[in-house]
């Protein structure tokens, strides 16, 4: 609930673009710039290029016929990119399954064609002709990207289309730009096998918290509200995006066999690799992974997030000096009242980046905001420059309130804000 009429956002008390010049502006997402087709290829979900055939079968929902679509043992790609960021993606996947990538002389035969093309995008899986783009262009050039593009070239899908997505998220479409709602559509498990592997909210194919937004506000909310920082990195695969791969391309199966062995002996999301011994995933030790000693996202959860159950002072990371961007600024504040209070947050200092029109034109906080959800959990309003007055007050409907802040610059020194819990009316 929005108390303070006065601070209502009218953009008079935003940064200005003067103010800011000097700035380098932070990079914009490759998912807002990528075009929606190339060379009459409709470009789906924001960088999967589909061909007219395969979009047809999307379309009618008959799914890619999987295993052929999985690349052959004795494949040779085409890895043809001058950019050294392409290697390093390819060395990437090459370090963490069996998946090998080869110069090429023979072209009438399926290879990727690196190209730098106007975006970062890639075809789903192997396609049967000679030859496949995969456009690692302007503003892709980060491992995390790159692996992701060739994530899709070896048959990855988004994490968010699973078929059991809707167990971990939620799609707020009251928040998606018009016409881009199918970029959040679900699929069965025709189309997408997850082969047991659980959801990752940390996965290279996840889309991230504002992805297609036309308003700023949270249009992928994590069920787990902690969760919701980890969505969207880019750093490269993740655990459990490795051990996909490894059961698709039957890495695993080949591993064992080399080192002797006749199942996977490796537990709780490990995996038999390369080195005739379990992988495992954070939060667990041990030779076979057997003793888990925290969570699988443990170390990547934000340091500044958490749930707060006691009355007093909340603020961004490093305030009063300047928060950090990326991962290091991304915080939820939890906040869970006792029974018959409800939240009450006033503000003595607010000072982000200010607006950005990136949000398909219009004004929204791009790089920097502050979203308060007061009623609803799942989202709420966006806040970012100097549009909170010191001394507005914020008020839950109910026991709980989140605060989400994500940061793509570090020039501003954040909020700072008082917690109360106010007694609710009526209730005994
Ligand atoms: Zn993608």
């Amino acid at each position: 609930m929005f108390n303070d009429e006065e601070a209502e956002d009218d953009g008079e008390n935003d940064v200005t673009e003067d103010d800011e010049g000097d700035m380098e502006l932070p990079p914009r997402d490759f998912m807002d710039t990528n075009p929606t087709e190339v060379k009459g290829d409709p470009i789906f979900e924001g960088d999967i290029l589909l061909t007219q055939s395969q979009w047809r079968a999307m379309r009618e929902k008959k799914g890619i016929a999987y295993e052929t679509s999985y690349w052959p043992d004795d494949s040779d790609g085409l890895p043809f990119c001058t950019l050294q960021i392409c290697s390093h993606g390819m060395d990437h996947w090459m370090e963490h399954t069996c998946i090998k990538f080869q110069e090429t002389t023979n072209i009438n035969q399926p290879h990727l064609k690196y190209i730098y093309g106007g975006g970062c995008y890639s075809y789903i899986g192997m396609l049967n002709q000679n030859g496949q783009d995969i456009s690692i262009g302007s503003g892709c050039d980060t491992l995390g990207i790159v692996a992701h593009e060739i994530g899709h070239a070896m048959g990855f899908f988004h994490e968010q289309s699973r078929p059991d997505r809707d167990d971990y998220v939620v799609i707020n479409y009251e928040n998606i730009q018009d016409n881009r709602e199918s970029n959040f559509n679900k699929y069965s498990t025709n189309i997408i096998n997850s082969h047991n592997i659980p959801y990752d909210y940390s996965s290279d194919m996840h889309y991230g918290s504002t992805g297609f937004s036309i308003n700023g506000k949270t249009t992928i909310t994590t069920k787990d509200y902690l969760a919701q920082t980890l969505i969207g990195q880019r750093d490269g695969l993740s655990h459990r995006d490795k051990h996909l791969a490894n059961i698709m391309y039957k890495c695993i199966d080949k591993w064992l066999a080399k080192c002797g062995e006749s199942q996977d002996p490796c537990q709780n999301g490990g995996y038999y690799g390369a080195g005739c011994a379990c992988v495992c995933p954070s939060g667990t030790s041990g030779s076979y992974c057997e003793t888990e000693t925290g969570s699988y996202y443990g170390a990547l959860q934000s340091s500044c997030n958490e749930k707060v159950t006691t009355e007093g002072t909340l603020t961004s990371p490093n305030h009063p000096n300047k928060y950090p961007n990326g991962p290091e600024g991304q915080c939820i504040k939890w906040i869970q009242a006792p029974e018959c209070h409800v939240p009450k947050l006033t503000f003595s200092a607010f000072e982000l980046y200010g607006k950005n029109p990136y949000c398909n034109g219009n004004s929204c906080c791009y790089f920097d905001a502050l979203e308060i959800r007061t009623d609803n959990l799942n989202y709420g309003e966006v806040f970012c420059g100097t549009s909170i007055t010191p001394g507005t007050s914020f008020t839950g409907t109910g026991r709980e309130m989140v605060l989400y802040f994500r940061t793509k610059s570090d020039y501003y020194t954040g909020w700072s804000a008082d917690l109360t819990f106010e007694k609710q009316e009526g209730c005994e």
